[in-house]
């Protein structure tokens, strides 16, 4: 029996064929789903019309977290006179920083295909259309699954009247090809990706104005990890303007003027529009198909279900956290039912957040607010200040973990401020997972001096025996 065979794929000549799996779009969701089946033994067909790896790969976290990177970089040097080493920040050369950013994304992706390939995923290069309800189109040919997978991914959305012409109003993805440092941005939206672009631009030394309609930066945090982010901002010399909605953008000779709500302006050479990103479903089928869509977004139960019995839908297009390692999780789980396996479902209040700003502000679970709304006045906190930390003051990082807690219960969030910090969240993010009360994290030791410290720190002071903090 050949591979093929083996696989239970069915090529006919024009290319097209019949296969356990069609997945329509190789990104973090898609490609995920994809690798999984394929290792379960089930035939895939993952169709793509870009290049596999999607959004995050190519247009997003990875290239964004290189430029925060080099970043850090500019500021080590900017900042090394205090660690008494004499540096030089002479210039950001763009050209170097962006070989620097492609070499990293060209590295994932040349491992990413391999990957693919080697687990004998026919990948089909082109745009995908649901044609019938297990049958995605994509150039004339037909492409049938046992099941489908629709993991067509996220746009940048602007607002209304706002069109972002790659030169002055620029989304994310066109912000990534900047070949020069602007000398002043406005950004427009203080969310993840508003305040990670404002903070490499300001570490390679542009004005950086960031415009936010609701009353805090990263307003879906706890509001103790905003207003921390807001002071370190300050201090970096990033404006920033709250409960500020815009209204209207207009692109001039000299750069871009932006009229918010009130008719204030602001000025600058560009503009970024980072206000969300919206789902890729229009004109690919689904409706016609029978997939409900909810404002775009296409509705599942927990296990990724749509309304189409053998359809399913993974990542940015399923509402809830429009997150990478949250498309990857859909996706294996989706591969695995596909396989008669009977996975968890993902559990959306255990995934983990992180801003790579710097500072960078990382959690998980509840926020304080949303735990009092839960539990009323049964919720504990405790800040430990990133001061008492070895590892942090070494860095001359300033921050905290907040712990939020049910009384006598479980820790039910974690929130962490500082450089670094997003390492943390993975023992915090099996803390929450796996409703551990203070009083059990409190024995496991943390390597001294590690950043790390502070959560342990943190878990002992709430168990009432603080090591280096005040009781
Ligand atoms: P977002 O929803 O996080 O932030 C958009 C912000 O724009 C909101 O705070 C909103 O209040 C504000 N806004 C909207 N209209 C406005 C107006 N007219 N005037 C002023 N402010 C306005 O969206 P985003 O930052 O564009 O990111 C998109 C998605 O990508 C998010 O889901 C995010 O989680 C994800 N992402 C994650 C990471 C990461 O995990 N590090 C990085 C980048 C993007």
């Amino acid at each position: 029996m050949d591979a093929d065979m083996r696989q239970g794929r069915l090529d006919v000549p024009d290319g097209s064929g019949e296969f356990d799996v069609v997945v329509l779009g190789a990104g973090s969701g898609g490609y995920a789903c994809a690798l999984r089946a394929a290792q379960l033994g089930l035939s895939v067909a993952l169709v793509e019309k870009d290049k596999v790896g999607g959004t995050c790969l190519h247009v997003g976290c990875i290239p964004t977290k290189a430029l925060l990177h080099a970043a850090e970089v500019a500021d080590s040097a900017r900042g090394s006179e205090q660690f008494g080493v004499r540096a030089t920040l002479e210039s950001i050369d763009m050209a170097g920083v962006n070989a620097y950013k492609d070499g990293v994304v060209s590295r994932l992706h040349q491992g990413l295909t391999g990957l693919v390939s080697s687990r004998g995923i026919t990948v089909v290069q082109g745009t995908g259309r649901l044609t019938g309800p297990r049958t995605v189109e994509v150039d004339g040919a037909s492409y049938s699954g046992r099941s489908v997978v629709l993991a067509s991914g996220s746009f940048s959305r602007t607002l209304p009247g706002v069109e972002a012409d790659g030169t002055r109003v620029l989304t994310s993805e066109q912000a990534l090809g900047l070949t020069e440092v602007p000398r002043s941005v406005v950004v427009l939206g203080g969310g993840v990706i508003g305040v990670e672009f404002a903070s490499v631009w300001r570490s390679f030394g542009a004005e950086v104005t960031v415009l936010e309609a609701l009353p805090h930066l990263v307003p879906s945090e706890d509001e103790q990890s905003s207003k921390a982010l807001e002071r370190a901002f300050r201090k970096r010399g990033i404006r920033f303007h709250l409960g500020t909605r815009v209204e209207s953008v207009e692109a001039t000779d000299a750069g871009v003027l932006v009229t918010v709500e009130g008719g204030a302006t602001h000025e600058a050479d560009l503009l970024l529009v980072a206000v969300g990103r919206g789902p890729v479903t229009d004109g690919l089928g689904y409706a016609e198909q029978g997939v409900t869509l909810e404002r775009g977004f296409v509705v599942t139960d927990e296990r990724c279900r749509t309304s189409v019995e053998g359809v399913y839908a993974v990542g940015d297009i399923v509402p809830g956290l429009q997150l990478a390692h949250r498309g990857f999780a859909q996706g294996v789980l989706v591969a695995e039912q596909i396989a008669g396996l009977d996975p968890r479902p993902v559990e959306e209040s255990t995934i983990p957040r992180v801003t790579y700003s710097e500072p960078e502000v990382a959690s998980v679970g509840l926020t304080e607010a949303q735990a009092r709304e839960r539990h009323g006045d049964e919720v504990e906190t405790l800040t430990y200040d990133l001061a008492g930390n070895g590892k942090s003051q070494i860095l001359r990082t300033q921050g905290f973990v907040k712990l939020v807690r049910r009384t006598d219960g479980p820790v039910l969030g974690v929130h962490l401020v500082g450089s670094r910090v997003g390492e943390l969240i993975g023992e915090a993010q099996l803390i929450v997972g796996w409703d551990a009360h203070p009083e059990d994290v409190a024995p496991f030791l943390h390597a001294h001096p590690t950043q790390d410290e502070a959560l342990g720190e943190a878990h002992l002071a709430l168990a009432g025996k603080p090591l280096h903090a005040h009781s």
